[in-house]
């Protein structure tokens, strides 16, 4: 196999590397996903609106040219002839964002004729395109291309598209594109898609969770993955190894069916398990239970063997749409979920918009850093109308099965006792109406995915029914590493002494308050973890479904007194890579 030819040509077999986040093995026609046309209907601005319309354009381009500069970084990393033609590429379209002609074009347009950005930019365009196309030179018109290609990034920021539907798939299509959002990821079938790729996204963002959610072998994070890339080519994605290899020679091709007819069958082999107990070889019993992304998981989270739903992540419900769903919308979803779960306990965490998980209908907006800002019960609080609403749905759903309440992102007691006042208000509206919900109320939990919620687990353990630890917030607050970003995923790591003395402290302030607490980050569902999280006292651990069966196998081979005093010499250690050396040595079976 060869690496990229320094030409960018793809007539020969291609590997290419990223971060694999969702296993198994894609072999498929690559579709490229393009944000395809954006319809931008022209409307007159006021005059006393047109500072506010440039403002917004300014943000607009500022974005952009924040997009253009992290696809900089990436070229600068790839080195060679390919990395450099990209990068003057690039540099182009930095120069194009600034102060330029396109830049001025549509201000003055704005102002002028008094229009919104939207079709300033769409005007500017055309014009610009136009009087290249007219003048015959061979260099111009190749720069049409890049032209269009900045207008089409303009008006995704301006309007905010996040509804891409992908329409006209080939069968066993391979999604190449620059970045998918958990909405996009949302929407691929599973049935349609066999893989998916990307140049921008980290292991733990919630694109990755979503593609590990649909069982999508993807790789996210290859820089130079849509150099000269054309659809319909045959592409392999090896999700375990974090390759893609476009137009694979026969012998790769023979290759990757037998790997994949391996995992399919080690899949089947683990499917086996689903009924019988997760125990420790020496009698503890402990609880597998999957974390839900969309509702349509329903028949594989029972056909994992998952004794019930320790996360189901609302945001869905508010993905891919305009409006806000009403609370019997969502009662209607949800109750559906409760019902077909049959007993098993549920638990709903209300919404968790902000992020990398933008839901505009929530009124979500990107902000200097959305990580840090109005996310989650920050704007279920400020807009208590919205967690209102959701509650009422909950707590009716809880009248047809076990269900439980979480809150993510709690930073402080305060926070979790103004949500208990609301869920009490909520309660006493839907008595007073008559209307059915669990009697006595669902338990009302905590995520503890902030530091300082960790470092206060003590006292918000007295506010909180349970606890449920994030450890993919919490490892991203605690190391200010951003989940998603692939430039710094390498940095990305929950066995870092601080993120497991947070999770250890946080453990045995709920022991001490007699509250259950469950692990729900991705750590979870990685058997490589497993060991630690049992001797840090876990005994609740909630994952992606798919990995439901290969945490039981991992816990069914595991001597909890072992896990314990390995968990014991990890927590006395202060450097991160003697810890994987002592981690990886017990899971390979040397005490
Ligand atoms: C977490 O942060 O670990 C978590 C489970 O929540 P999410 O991944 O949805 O942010
Ligand atoms: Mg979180």
């Amino acid at each position: 196999m060869l690496a990229r030819p320094e030409t960018g040509g793809h007539d020969r077999e291609i590997v290419l590397s990223g971060l694999g986040v969702s296993r198994g093995i894609a072999i498929g026609v690559l579709y490229l996903h393009d944000s395809g046309t954006i319809s931008v209907p022209e409307r007159r601005v006021a005059a006393s609106l047109l500072d506010a319309e440039c403002l917004r354009f300014t943000e607009a381009a500022s974005m952009a040219s924040h997009q253009v500069e992290q696809l900089q970084d990436k070229a600068g990393r790839l080195g060679g002839s390919a990395g450099e033609e990209l990068g003057y590429l690039l540099e182009a379209y930095h120069q194009m964002l600034r102060g330029s002609r396109l830049i001025r074009g549509v201000e003055r347009r704005i102002r002028g004729e008094r229009i919104n950005a939207e079709a300033a930019v769409q005007q500017e365009i055309n014009e610009i395109v136009h009087g290249f196309e007219a003048m015959d030179d061979a260099y111009l018109s190749a720069r049409v291309a890049d032209i269009r290609d900045i207008g089409r990034r303009l008006l995704r920021n301006l309007t905010d598209t996040t509804y891409r539907p992908f329409t006209a798939l080939p069968g066993n299509a391979v999604i190449v594109a620059e970045e998918m959002t958990p909405a996009d990821t949302a929407l691929l079938d599973p049935r349609r898609v066999a893989g998916l790729a990307t140049v921008m996204g980290g292991a733990e963002g919630h694109t990755a969770i979503m593609a590990r959610s649909l069982n999508l072998p993807s790789v996210l994070g290859i820089a130079d993955l849509l150099a000269g890339v054309r659809g319909g080519e045959t592409i392999v994605v090896d999700g375990g190894n974090g390759l893609v290899i476009i137009n694979p020679l026969p012998a790769t091709i023979g290759h990757y069916r037998r790997e994949r007819a391996a995992f399919l069958r080690q899949r089947r082999v683990l499917g086996r398990l689903r009924d019988v107990p997760a125990v420790t070889r020496d009698g503890a019993r402990i609880v597998l239970q999957a974390n839900m992304e969309l509702p349509n998981e329903v028949p594989s989270v029972l056909e994992s063997g998952a004794e019930g739903i320790g996360l189901l992540r609302s945001e869905f419900l508010f993905m891919n749409r305009d409006d806000v769903p009403s609370e019997d919308e969502q009662y209607q979803v949800l109750r559906d979920v409760v019902e077909r779960m049959g007993g098993r306990c549920v638990t709903i965490r209300t919404f968790d918009a902000g992020g990398d998980k933008l839901a505009p209908a929530l009124g979500c907006t990107i902000g200097p850093n959305p990580s840090l800002g109005l996310r989650a019960i920050r704007l279920g609080l400020a807009r208590q109308d919205l967690l209102e609403a959701q509650l009422a749905a909950i707590l009716r759903a809880s009248a047809h099965g076990p269900v439980r309440i979480l809150i993510p992102m709690i930073a402080t007691v305060g926070e979790l006792r103004v949500t208990r006042e609301v869920m009490n208000r909520v309660i006493r509206r839907l008595r007073k109406a008559g209307t059915a919900m669990a009697d006595p109320p669902p338990p009302l939990g905590a995520m503890i995915e902030i530091p300082g919620a960790a470092l206060s687990a003590d006292s918000i353990a007295w506010h909180a029914d349970f606890f449920a630890i994030g450890t993919n917030d919490l490892t991203q607050y605690t190391l200010a590493i951003d989940r998603s970003d692939e430039a710094v995923a390498h940095l990305y790591n929950p066995l870092h002494p601080a993120v497991l003395r947070l999770i250890q402290f946080s453990a045995e302030a709920a022991t001490r308050a007699r509250i259950p607490v469950c692990v729900c980050g991705e750590v979870a569902g990685d058997p490589r973890f497993t060991a630690l999280l049992l001797g840090l006292g876990i005994r609740d651990l909630s994952m992606t479904t798919s990995n439901v069966p290969v945490v039981k196998n991992r816990i069914r081979s595991l001597d909890l007194g072992g896990a314990i005093r390995c968990a014991q010499r990890i927590m006395e250690q202060s450097d991160g890579g003697h810890i994987v050396r002592i981690l990886d040595g017990f899971n390979a079976g040397e005490e």
